[in-house]
Parts: C-alpha cells; structure tokens; sequence
C-alpha cells in the first residue's frame, strides 16, 4: 500500500493570506491545493441559483448530494469549478462570501462536505494543502503539517480588497471590512466546527511579515516535518 499523501493544513481567518501562501507554496512543492472556503462558497451559490435559503437544512441536504466540485490550476490560478462550469469569479461576490458564512454554520453542510474535502486531497499523488477554518481541528486532526495564519483586521481587510479589485470585483474598502468583522464572528462562534487553531498548530502572524518571509517560514517547517516522516 502506498504511503497517505503529506498533509498540510492551513487554517486562519479571511484574509489573512491563506490564498495567496497556499498557492505559493503548492507550486513550490509540487503539492495539489484544496481550497476548502471555494467549496463551501459553491453550496452557497447553488443555493442561491435554486432559491434555498441559507438556512433551509432539509434542502441544503439534498442539495449536497448534487455537488460536483473539482479544482484546476489554469495559467497561475487555482481554478473552482462545479460540474464543467467554471465559477471561480462568481464565488468571489459579497453576496456569496455572507452565504457561504451562513452555510457553513448549518452542521448539515459541514457533514456533508467532510467526506469531499477528505477525498480531494487523499486522491492526490505526493500531497495536499488544504486551506479553512477547521482543516487542523476537524478535517485533518492529524496533518503532517498544520498552520494557524493571522493578521490584524485592518491588514487582512485591505489585501482582501486589493485582492477583489484585481478580479475586478466592484467593492470598497469599509464594505470589506464591515463584511469581514462580521464573518469572523460569526466563524468564530458558531458552536459547529468554529475557527479556532488546533493545539499542535504552528501561528504565524504576517500582518508586518512580506509574502516570501511567510511562504519561506511554512516551507521550512513542511520540509523538516517531510524528512522526519521519510519523504
Ligand atoms: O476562505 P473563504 O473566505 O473563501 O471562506 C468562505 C467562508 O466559508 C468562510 O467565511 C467560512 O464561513 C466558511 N469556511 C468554513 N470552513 C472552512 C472554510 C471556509 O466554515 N474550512
């Protein structure tokens, strides 16, 4: 039986710079990406095409069961896309980040999506990185490697921003905010699967740290951690 494939969680508030670490560190590792937050944003778009409420368990459910979520990297990007289409934009909009903060508060959701996010980095071949709230503590309790990633709020809400004019979605600067103070919270408190760092997690706060400092710092330790597990 061939070894599990190495696992690295990395998990942290919005904005904090899972994206863009996760990304760079894949390409530089040669591992798959699972961005776990696009697939609990496609839930929220699906429901959102079909008129289910965020809140609608029974429909929520039976929603799941028609998810079909692969990832693909076209030109530098991580591309989402459910069934052949491609959503990696539309899953970007305020609308959907508020609607995948509320699906991801329904336990409904969170089981029904455990066995994909389990599946899509088990399937892959050397190793994945999986990117959320919850991969140290619920989807992975045992990575070979797990990062708590942090920043100061006003930090995090202006890359978020920078992040969203880039893909040309139109917003501001107190609307990111706004909306990100509030998913926090709500990330924070909800009694299912809240965002919190495992124990054995290894915090990182790049609020004053360039990109390549951070990206280095997890690279490090991923590698450490590889050698002692015998590659
Ligand atoms: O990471 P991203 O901002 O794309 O995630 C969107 C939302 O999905 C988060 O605000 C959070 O509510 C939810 N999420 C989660 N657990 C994860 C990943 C994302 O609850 N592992």
């Amino acid at each position: 039986m061939s070894p599990r494939p190495f696992i690295v969680a990395i998990d942290g508030p919005a904005g904090a710079g899972k994206s863009t670490v996760s990304k760079l560190l894949a390409r530089r590792l040669g591992f798959a990406l699972v961005d776990t937050g696009a697939i609990y944003r496609c839930v929220a778009l699906m429901a959102s095409r079909e008129g289910i409420a965020f809140d609608d368990d029974a429909k929520l459910g039976e929603l799941l069961g028609r998810v079909r979520i692969h990832f693909q990297v076209v030109g530098e990007e991580n591309h989402v896309f459910l069934g052949t289409e491609d959503v990696s934009g539309e899953i970007r909009t305020p609308a959907i980040s508020m609607g995948a903060s509320q699906v991801s508060g329904r336990p409904v959701v969170r089981a029904g999506l455990l066995a994909l996010q389990r599946r899509l980095a088990l399937e892959t071949e050397a190793g994945a990185i999986l990117e959320g709230r919850d991969i140290g503590t619920v989807v992975f309790p045992d990575a070979d490697a797990k990062f708590f990633l942090a920043a100061d709020p006003e930090v995090r809400a202006r890359r978020r921003f920078e992040e969203l004019f880039q893909k040309g979605v139109d917003s501001s600067l107190e609307a990111v905010l706004t909306d990100q103070t509030q998913r926090d919270a709500a990330d924070s408190e909800r009694t299912v699967a809240p965002l919190k760092a495992a124990d054995d997690a290894v915090r990182v706060d790049s609020s004053s740290m360039p990109l390549s400092d951070v990206v280095r710092t997890l690279e490090q330790e991923i590698e450490r951690r590889r050698a002692a597990r015998g590659g």
